[in-house]
């Protein structure tokens, strides 16, 4: 590429123009010019090729510093003149002037970023889609209301200060109209000089016409008349374009072929292509280009239309680019004032000389879908700052916008991008206004239009030209995707009915429901099925297409009916257009049908001959039950009663209007039945759908109403009859001995039949008892929410989000549950898991409906039994009798009359003559209880009617007196009330008693009433049942009895199975598997468990040093959970071994940035105070025998091979890596600690050296170990070595105090820390292996230490038994764990780390005190200690006189430590006050060490201080080691500290044999010590550290937290749409991702942000891990509004946000919006978890409960 190599020095070319450029002279110049537009463009001409054309990047270039330096030049050399031009001054100046002096109208206007979040008011906006930014809402009324959060996908803007767009409060704090602000009516320009105006236009017109001409331009190597460069070269792009057919990873492959660029490359030209539309992947000359192109489309081309790829001539995408440039800058400077923003508004909009459509805006729109997509989303940002911004010019546009709908539509119907960069998406901010939408509707037809256009594109019909999708191919699905955002703007237009009417808008909404009932027209009857007999269906048909327009079409339903019902003309209008629509459609239906004639019960009617289960049937019945709800509402509205003349009425077919309806009902009540088993899930799914929440309210509702006015308008016995015979029952009820059923041979049929009849009465009840819609029913709104609920909430108590999903939205997506819901039920707030829930308030139970139309099979009995138990509980009998519905408005008043018409009569006395035979086969219980249901409403509605009534002439209903007539013919049998009485002691009737019992109380309640109404009063039930009440308590005591014998009975199990549990391993299993939360709550088990504080004593406890109280001979007796055998913990016993996890932790450290140490050169032995990296160890507290683990193990490994090879799947745990499940309670392991004895009590016959002694003997044996040490290497004999103290040996060879077994097993957790500790391969020769064990014991015990303090527990006795098994085996290990690797070995240990407190010239490369962690220092000293004791055998010392003069010297190393870390700042105290003897002696110390190092530390006059600093410091330390010998020794801890609260330190210090005053330890030695601070403080280290500010650990450490969160999670949100991706130059992220332990943003999920991490690609998550969490994470991924643990590179989880609503629910995937806030309880929660390293643990347990989880790519994240 030779030409790219000159180009580089380009801009320094450049620059020399700049110097020689004045903007100011250009612009003058341009000023006097005769033809201004020739100027521009030849100055166009010259510089934008030379500015924008440079080489390889292509106009959007890669390094930022060339893309400054481009930005630079165009400002300078192209906009800076223009602007001199436009403002007549100097820009900066002009621009400020400009915008003092303009006179903004409130519209805020602020475009949304990807991401960021936007607020609406349920209570005030218009519609949800009126939203605010951040700032506006936080100023606005809103804040207080009821307000949905949402992120933003992108575009669209704030609605603040738009009056339409919010019913109340339209403008925040900031964008409330003021004194200053324009009245919109006036014009802005006029506020303009004159001049401007002039240059405005003409400055505006060149540039818009420009950017739009380049922009639309298709020529690919010429250029428009007059900006053809001066000098052509042969510099071509070879251009890549975006399309949504191929994937990245197709792209990025065939890139890498054709331009032979490297994967990092392509990624980076394939995100580009993907964000911006295009991107040119190749520069060079025409020939260079073309060959790359031909490459692409060829490797592309094969299964789909290839790639779009063109090669440009350099200087059209460089005059493309400055296009772009220019239309941005254009948005900037009418920013500054609005009179040029409607100055560029009458430029776009002017129409050119072609006429229509010729205007500058017209040509973007008109070929928008040929623009790349960052053209496209420049322009669209251009239209809303200028033309969106101005409410004069909106509605100019919003009629070009109209005009050229259906083009815009056809054009993005063909284009493939998403509907977001689309000018049609753009159709959301101009019909959303509720003005516009009418003046659109009145003016351009804009409803017809929008749905006419949507009908075209759907061009599939059958022979009836119905919609046909059941052969839908992948490409007319994709179009049928893409037409449905019409409807979605449809929906804008109807979103808010008109509150005023004009005859145009009449016309005009009238005209366009014509058309939509053109569209119902083609769905009625859509995919219409027949039963398959036989065989079954071969293919499933497609039905997905239909329910989703069917879906889409919902809310248009209903908001057409809202809008009707707003006026009466155009209600009668409406209704009369769907009557003829559906004649229409029924023109056909009765044709060729013979009629029939059907007679029953002495009744007669005519119908014809149709079956469901053989005849095609289609549950797409739009067109019915539009006219349904219309006929609704001419009820509601009471349309119908004022204005009966004007409505067709009369050409009503009652018949006709309930047949497709009655066959729909049919269909779903036979696939009940089972009878159409072979047509397949397709039916099953559009029955789902059919009566689902999403598509009911306009399918199962409308149907029902149907039925309802068509039985008003008819004979209730014909009705009945119709309905029976289109059951395909009539023949069961209407034959002479339908009384006693026939036996049907075949089984099948009989349970065909009578699921049929029970679905039968089913639907009679829901036609007489739904009344629950206005209009049907004399009811509010508001009743049927509150209804729903309630019987929600009889089904169990609910979560606020389940609710709101059992409800229907309308458009606004508010189900009016708010209202309700705190009227019928309580809330009960959440705990630290689960959610809160609702509960219904006892008193609406009585409005229970068993029969409730909404509720599924399923919920019915969920609920019957429900309510049946509370009833018991409430010691009620246990019927469930109808509840009194609300009376029917007129016109579905003889609704009632199917209750006592004489059809039904018969179908009841049937059932119940059935019923009396207990096997008769031929009735089912639901049946009987449907019939008993019907006979309640029938007595309810006779009872309500005598209530209600003055005298007997108005009541009609006269049930009572029907049932106590005997049968009429056919049958001969006994009345309906005589066989209710029959059955009310029936045994095999039990389950019904109580409700036969209620029956006939009515019935005789009934009968008094009507015995009474001659006298005036009548009788409530309430007192009838008064009388009844002995009766009553008779029964409740004897359920009363029953209840206390059940509740024994259930005692005494429960006690036998509770004994037999003792037993099981089973028992055990839930004991541990409870999680980890309860590892502080289980203090009482763990005081039962640790035998100290059984055996407390008024002897003061010690547990160090020869005086420390003898750990217990006790015997240990432990029990293996697998085979269940006991065995007693012995040093040559079997191996016990306890079940434990290592992990690598970074909880401790307070140093994130610090690099994981180079595995194989880490040197462990000294730990930093920074505790950077730790190893943790946990365990389940599980103790198995060593071989019965490794047999469990084994099988474990072969069950993964046999796995692995079947699926090759993943399993939570990773075996290879030593992984298992604990095998009783599955808690994730990889290692086990074999059990230890404890150890002896000390020989107290043996002397305890003084320091001094101990010092002098240790050095002699360490110089004797260095000189034998030496021997060993140089194999030198020296003469007389040092004085060897008398009976130490240093060729002494201990012998190995444990058994094979327990050494294998010594050797095996030896491996796995290591292993696990320093990431390595085991080696069992590697000198680090016990350093390892040392250091995960002393961190685990650090870690512990840390949790207990800030839990304020006390420091023994709170843990839980698992942990204090863990700590103490462990301990007791690492004292053991030398005796595996060599002596010399930890002999070297020992050397090392004691020259670090007492300073040996023959060891190098010790720390300086400052730079080691003192607890762990001291646990390496005392645990390495014993190898060296043990050459000792003189007999004279004991090991715990060394372990004391080890905690003495490290102790005072610490004091040293914190003092010299302690002060940088002096604190003035009160000097007078005279100092306690521990103050003066910290201030001796401190002086002495200021007089060691000169000066370095300041000065400090206050002992106190000091003093508080060391004691406050100490205390960890102290702490820790007390918990590290209480485990060592096994020693019991004194009283006070298994408690909180004072005499703590004292306690403390005695129990580790130290003076409470612990300068005493320095004072007392005071000459044998001084040296040794002398030495410590001349390490070169010290001296460093402190001079350069380098002390980064302060004591106490304090304890790491996870970071702050705030309290509104809508700041997170802002904050992360703010953050961008740090490797792609200011790209948002996707999917930003909150580090909860050190609070970095993270670019997760992203090809991006992708990093190798040990050869591998992980997402940034992943790798972030390996920096801050040592492998382990916890991210807050912020748009989803969920917590997400990782651990590794393969395993991870999501878990619950910290994050609740209002109504105690989290909101996971943010998908309902509700304000969300910082539940801290739920924080601490996940922090605790973090704190106690139980994150692996809940990921295990989650993949195990979840294995989809485990498929996720984790590593990806
Ligand atoms: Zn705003
Ligand atoms: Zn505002
Ligand atoms: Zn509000
Ligand atoms: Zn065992
Ligand atoms: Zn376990
Ligand atoms: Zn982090
Ligand atoms: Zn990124």
């Amino acid at each position: 590429m030779a030409a790219s190599q000159s180009e580089r020095d380009l801009p320094s070319a450049l620059c020399s123009e700049f110097l020689n450029f004045s903007a100011k002279d250009t612009a003058s110049r341009w000023l006097v010019a005769a033809d201004l537009q020739q100027e521009v463009y030849r100055h166009l001409a010259v510089y934008v090729p030379r500015i924008l054309c440079q080489g390889p990047s292509g106009g959007s270039s890669n390094s930022s510093r060339e893309e400054q330096r481009e930005e630079l030049a165009c400002q300078l050399l192209l906009l800076a003149p223009l602007e001199w031009l436009l403002l007549g001054e100097e820009p900066a100046s002009g621009l400020a002037l400009l915008q003092e002096k303009n006179q903004p109208s409130p519209l805020c206007g602020h475009v949304f970023k990807v991401g960021e979040p936007t607020y609406s008011c349920r209570e005030c906006a218009a519609d949800p889609t009126c939203v605010l930014c951040m700032q506006c809402f936080l100023g606005s009324v809103h804040k207080e209301h009821r307000y949905r959060m949402t992120t933003s996908g992108g575009g669209g803007f704030c609605d603040c200060g738009d009056a339409e767009a919010w019913k109340k409060g339209p403008y925040c704090q900031k964008h409330t109209p003021t004194a200053s602000n324009r009245d919109t009516e006036e014009d802005p320009v006029a506020q303009l000089p004159a001049d401007m105006v002039a240059r405005g236009y003409s400055i505006f017109s060149i540039i818009l016409k420009y950017a739009v001409d380049m922009l639309t331009w298709e020529q690919e190597d010429q250029l428009p008349a007059g900006l053809e460069p001066p000098d052509r070269g042969d510099t071509y792009y070879c251009m890549l374009f975006n399309d949504e057919v191929h994937t990245y990873e197709q792209v990025i492959y065939t890139l890498q072929k054709a331009v032979n660029c490297s994967q990092k490359e392509a990624v980076s030209f394939a995100t580009t292509v993907d964000r911006d539309g295009r991107k040119s992947v190749r520069y060079g000359d025409f020939q260079f280009c073309e060959q790359a192109k031909s490459v692409i489309v060829r490797n592309t081309s094969r299964q789909s239309k290839p790639l779009r790829v063109e090669v440009m001539h350099s200087s059209v995408v460089a005059h493309q680019c400055f296009a772009l440039k220019a239309l941005s800058w254009l948005g900037q400077v009418i920013q500054y004032s609005d009179g040029l923003r409607r100055i560029l508004c009458q430029v776009g909009l002017q129409r050119g000389p072609e006429g229509e459509n010729s205007s500058l805006v017209d040509q973007l729109m008109l070929n928008d879908s040929k623009m790349w997509k960052g053209a496209r989303n420049i322009y669209h940002q251009l239209l809303m700052n200028s033309l969106l911004m101005d409410l004069k010019y909106k509605k100019i546009f919003a009629i070009q916008f109209a005009k050229n709908y259906r083009r815009l539509q056809t054009d993005f119907m063909e284009d493939d991008h998403e509907r977001v960069v689309s000018v049609t998406s753009l159709s959301v901010q101009l019909f959303t206004v509720p003005t516009m939408a009418r003046m659109l509707m009145v003016e351009e037809n804009l409803m017809t239009t929008i749905i006419r256009t949507f009908v075209d594109h759907l061009r599939h019909r059958d022979l009836q030209g119905r919609f046909q999708f059941d052969r839908y191919t992948a490409q007319q699905a994709f179009k049928f995707g893409r037409v449905q955002s019409l409807i979605g703007d449809l929906k804008y237009v109807l979103i808010s009915r008109p509150s005023e009417w004009t005859d145009q808008l009449r016309l005009k909404f009238l005209e366009g429901l014509e058309a939509f009932l053109e569209l119902l027209k083609c769905m009625q009857g859509m995919d219409p099925v027949v039963r398959q007999v036989g065989q079954h269906i071969e293919m499933e048909p497609e039905w997905e297409a239909a329910f989703t327009l069917q879906m889409k079409l919902t809310h248009i339903i209903s908001m057409i009916q809202e809008w009707c019902s707003t006026d009466e003309r155009v209600l009668i209008e409406a209704y009369r257009k769907c009557l003829s629509a559906l004649s229409h459609c029924h023109s056909s239906l009765p044709d060729g049908e013979q009629p029939i004639s059907l007679s029953l019960a002495g009744h007669c009617v005519e119908t014809f001959r149709y079956q469901v289960s053989q005849d095609k049937v289609s549950i797409h019945l739009p067109v019915c039950r539009l006219l349904a709800g219309l006929h609704v509402l001419l009820s509601r509205t009471e349309v119908a009663s004022r204005f009966p003349e004007q409505l067709p009425l009369g050409e009503l077919s009652p018949p006709l209007l309930i047949e497709l309806p009655l066959r729909c009902l049919v269909l779903c009540a036979q696939v009940h039945a089972g009878m159409w088993r072979r047509n397949g899930f397709s039916l099953i799914n559009q029955i789902y759908y059919y009566h689902n929440v999403k598509c009911r309210v306009e399918m199962f509702d409308k149907d029902i109403i149907m039925l309802q006015a068509g039985a008003s308008m008819m004979d209730p016995n014909h009705f009945l009859m119709i309905v029976l015979s289109r059951f395909e029952l009539f023949h069961i009820f209407s034959s002479a001995d339908c009384r006693k059923r026939y036996r049907e041979a075949n089984k099948d049929v009989v349970q065909q039949q009578n699921t049929l009849i029970e679905e039968m009465l089913h639907l009679i009840i829901m036609v007489v008892c739904e009344r629950y819609v206005s209009g049907v029913g004399q009811v509010e709104p508001f009743d049927e929410v509150r209804r729903e609920i309630i019987h929600q909430l009889s089904i169990r108590p609910m979560a606020h989000s389940e609710l709101v999903k059992a409800l229907p939205e309308n458009g606004n997506k508010e189900t009016g549950l708010e209202r309700v819901i705190d009227s019928v039920a309580s809330f009960k707030k959440p705990g630290v898991t689960g959610r809160g829930l609702y509960e219904l308030r006892p008193e609406w139970n009585k409005h229970f409906n068993l029969y409730f139309h909404h509720y599924s099979r399923a919920d019915q009995s969920k609920a019957e039994e429900a309510q049946r138990k509370l009833r018991r509980q409430n010691g009620e009998d246990t019927a469930l009798p109808p509840p009194v519905p609300p009376p029917l408005c007129p016109l579905f008043a003889s609704l009632v009359n199917l209750l006592q018409c004489d059809v039904l009569l018969a179908v009841e006395g049937a059932v119940l003559q059935w019923a009396v035979e207990p096997s008769g086969g031929g009735w089912t219980e639901s049946m009987l209880q449907r019939v008993l249901h019907l006979v309640g409403m029938a007595l309810l509605e006779e009872h309500q009617q005598l209530e209600n009534s003055s005298g007997d002439d108005d009541i009609t209903f006269s049930y009572t007196s029907k049932i106590t007539r005997p049968g009429e013919a056919p049958s001969t049998s006994g009345s309906v009330l005589a066989l209710l009485e029959s059955l009310q002691n029936a045994p095999h009737l039990e389950i019904h008693k109580d409700m036969i019992t209620w029956i006939l109380k009515m019935v005789a309640n009934i009968k008094t009433m009507r015995e009474r109404s001659s006298s005036i009063s009548t009788v409530t039930i309430s007192q009838g049942q008064g009388k009844e009440e002995t009766v009553r308590d008779k029964d409740k005591a004897e359920r009363k009895r029953k209840a206390e014998m059940a509740r024994l009975r259930r005692e005494k199990i429960m006690a036998q199975m509770s004994e037999m549990q003792k037993h099981f391993i089973n028992e055990n299993k839930e004991l541990f598997q409870q999680s980890l939360e309860e590892l502080e709550a289980s203090t009482s088990a763990a005081a039962e468990n640790s035998p100290p504080s059984m055996e407390l004593s008024c002897v003061s406890q010690v547990c160090v040093g020869p005086r420390r109280v003898g750990g217990a001979e006790r015997r240990q007796l432990v029990t293996c959970i697998l085979c269940q055998e006991e065995q007693e913990v012995r040093g040559h016993g079997r191996a016990m071994v306890l079940a434990a996890f290592v992990q690598r932790s970074t909880v401790l450290s307070k140093n994130r940035r610090r690099n994981l140490p180079n595995p194989e050169h880490h040197d462990p032995l000294f730990m930093h105070p920074d505790l950077s990296l730790g190893i943790h160890t946990a365990s389940c507290g599980h103790i198995m025998h060593a071989t019965c683990w490794q047999r469990y193990f084994e099988a474990v490994q072969l069950k993964e091979q046999r796995r692995q090879q079947r699926l090759r799947g993943h399993t939570s745990y990773d075996v290879e890596n030593g992984e298992f499940l604990c095998p009783l309670c599955e808690c994730l392991s990889n290692t086990v600690i074999p059990l230890l004895p404890h150890t002896h009590t000390p020989d107290h016959s043996v002397d305890h050296p003084s320091l001094e002694a101990w010092l002098k003997t240790t050095s002699q044996q360490v110089a004797a170990l260095h000189s034998a040490h030496r021997k060993q290497i140089d194999g030198v004999a020296e003469g007389a070595g040092p004085g060897v103290p008398e009976g130490f040996r240093v060729d002494f060879i201990p012998q190995n105090p444990f058994s094979s077994s327990i050494s294998e097993m010594i050797t095996t957790f030896s491996m796995s820390t290591y292993k696990v500790g320093l990431k390595v391969n085991p080696n069992e020769q590697d000198q680090r292996v016990p350093v390892l064990i040392w250091s995960t014991c002393a961190y685990t015990i650090q870690s512990i230490e840390r949790l207990l303090m800030d839990e304020e527990k006390p420091l023994f006795g709170s843990l839980p038994c698992r942990q204090d098994d863990c700590l103490s085996s462990l301990t007791r290990f690492s004292s053991a764990c030398w005796t595996a690797a060599t002596v010399t070995t930890t002999h070297t240990h020992f050397i090392r780390l004691l020259s670090a407190l007492v300073p040996d010239s023959q060891v190098e490369n010790t720390p300086c005190i400052l730079d080691i962690d003192m607890f762990h220092l001291l646990v390496y000293c005392v645990l390495s200690y014993s190898s060296v004791h043990s050459l000792d055998q003189s007999g004279r010392s004991v090991v715990d006189s060394a372990h004391l003069h080890l905690l003495h010297l490290v102790t005072v190393a610490h004091l040293v430590q914190i003092l010299l870390t302690s002060t940088t700042e002096e604190v003035c105290m009160d000097q007078d006050s005279v100092g306690s003897e521990e103050e003066e002696l910290t201030c001796q110390l401190y002086n002495t060490l200021r007089k060691h190092l000169n000066s370095v530390l300041p000065e400090v006059t206050s002992g106190w201080q000091l003093f508080r600093c060391i004691k406050v410091g100490v205390l960890p330390f102290l702490r820790a080691a007390a918990l590290f010998f209480h485990y060592l020794n096994s020693t019991a801890p004194p009283a006070d500290l298994l408690v909180t609260g004072p005499g703590q330190w004292e306690a403390l210090c005695s129990y580790l044999s130290l003076p409470s005053n612990l300068l005493q330890l320095y004072q007392s030695q005071h000459t044998l010590l001084e040296p040794l601070i002398h030495r410590w403080c001349c390490h070169p280290g010290v001296r460093q550290t402190l001079q350069g500010g380098g002390v980064s650990v302060r004591y106490p450490r304090e304890s790491n937290q996870l970071i702050e969160l705030p309290e509104d999670y809508s700041v997170l949100i802002n904050q992360a749409s703010s953050f961008t991706c740090p490797r792609s130059g200011g790209d948002k992220s996707r999917a930003p991702t909150l580090c909860l332990v050190c609070g970095s943003m993270l670019c997760s999920q992203s090809y991006c942000c992708q990093t190798e991490v040990d050869g591998e690609d992980v997402g940034a998550c992943t790798a972030h891990t390996f920096t801050c969490g040592a492998g382990l994470g916890l991210f807050l991924r912020v748009r989803e509004s969920q917590v997400l643990f990782v651990a590794g590179k393969t395993k991870g989880c999501f878990y619950p946000p910290p994050y609740l609503d209002d109504y105690g629910e989290t909101d996971q995937g943010l998908k309902r919006g509700n304000p969300l806030h910082l539940c801290v309880d739920r924080y601490r929660k996940i922090e605790r978890l973090w704190r106690q390293h139980g994150v692996a643990e809940v990921i295990g347990h989650a993949q195990e409960a979840n294995q989809t989880l485990v498929a996720i790519d984790w590593q990806h994240l």
